[in-house]
């Protein structure tokens, strides 16, 4: 409480984003360390769409799945900064890179936070919309946490086609592209469950699974492979399971994608080692 931009002594930078840059940041009365992303005054409107997007949700979120948001602050010159928890780890794709491939056992305690966090979200009316490695932040707890709110939807009333779109098409769902034939009675939430069941795979492959490895990603490869070929399938090396809660995630027809509820008693996930995450 009463933290001001002033407090805080920038200790480098933690990455970029479109529009933004993040700091490690360390609040000298108190020695905790955040994480600040500035975004420019002078960045373009969808940029500022996005961040006020981003401001409304983590507002609005107070999850342990979530990544914390602790104040947001306008600079004299326009700049808006976002005070956040900072995640020690790093992302899951900084890992990936790191480490080559995510065991099972690792996956299982993956999935369970961010099926957590998608369940907190869900309840809440959140789409996030741009599920992926890079957006999955780890800390030293090995707690894994659902950051970067710029495209995210909150839902008002029932349907909502959720077609504007500004990032990476790669781990969008079959219904993005195409509502009529894989919508159903498409109400986006589902997108994100695909996007889970991409980025597991991703892990367990050490690959993207839509291309091949060391295939450069191009719209027009990725729409056809999402829209006109089978969902990618786990390898005959992974486990029943873990085969069949990917499947159970990367359904073409939205409708017959589990919830994250649903996701979470999946014999993947369920009732192995508990103690090893949330
Ligand atoms: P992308 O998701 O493709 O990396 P972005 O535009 O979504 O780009 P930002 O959300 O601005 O990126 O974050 C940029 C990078 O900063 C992230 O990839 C991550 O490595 C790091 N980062 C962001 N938030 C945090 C945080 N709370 N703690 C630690 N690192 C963070
Ligand atoms: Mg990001």
């Amino acid at each position: 409480a009463g933290t001001s931009l002033s407090d805080l002594e920038s200790l480098g930078v933690l990455g970029h984003g479109n529009g933004g840059t993040v700091y490690k940041a360390l609040h000298r009365r108190t020695s905790a360390v955040y994480a600040l992303k500035v975004v420019q005054a002078d960045c373009d409107a969808t940029v500022r769409r996005q961040l006020l997007r981003e401001m409304e949700i983590l507002r609005r979120t107070d999850s342990p799945h979530v990544v914390r948001c602790h104040g947001i602050f306008e600079k004299p010159n326009g700049d808006i900064a976002i005070l956040m928890e900072h995640m020690d780890a790093g992302s899951l794709q900084t890992l990936l890179e790191a480490s080559g491939t995510f065991s099972e056992k690792h996956l299982a305690a993956v999935a369970r936070h961010v099926l957590n966090g998608l369940n907190y979200l869900h309840s809440h009316k959140i789409i996030h919309r741009d599920i992926k490695p890079s957006n999955l932040l780890v800390n030293s707890a090995m707690e894994v946490k659902i950051a970067d709110f710029g495209v995210s939807k909150i839902m008002c009333r029932t349907l909502d086609a959720c077609n504007s779109y500004v990032g990476t098409c790669a781990y969008m769902s079959p219904e993005r592209f195409d509502p009529d034939s894989y919508g159903g009675n498409y109400d986006g939430y589902a997108g994100d469950i695909w996007s889970l069941g991409l980025t597991l795979l991703e892990l367990y492959l050490g690959h993207f699974p839509l291309l091949g490895p060391g295939q450069r990603p191009d719209w027009a490869t990725l729409m056809c492979a999402i829209c006109f070929g089978e969902p990618p399938r786990s390898p005959d090396s992974a486990s029943e399971e873990f085969r069949n809660f990917v499947e159970c995630c990367l359904q073409k027809e939205s409708s017959k994608r589990w919830t994250p509820a649903q996701l979470l008693n999946h014999p993947f996930v369920a009732g192995k080692d508990p103690g090893a995450c949330s």
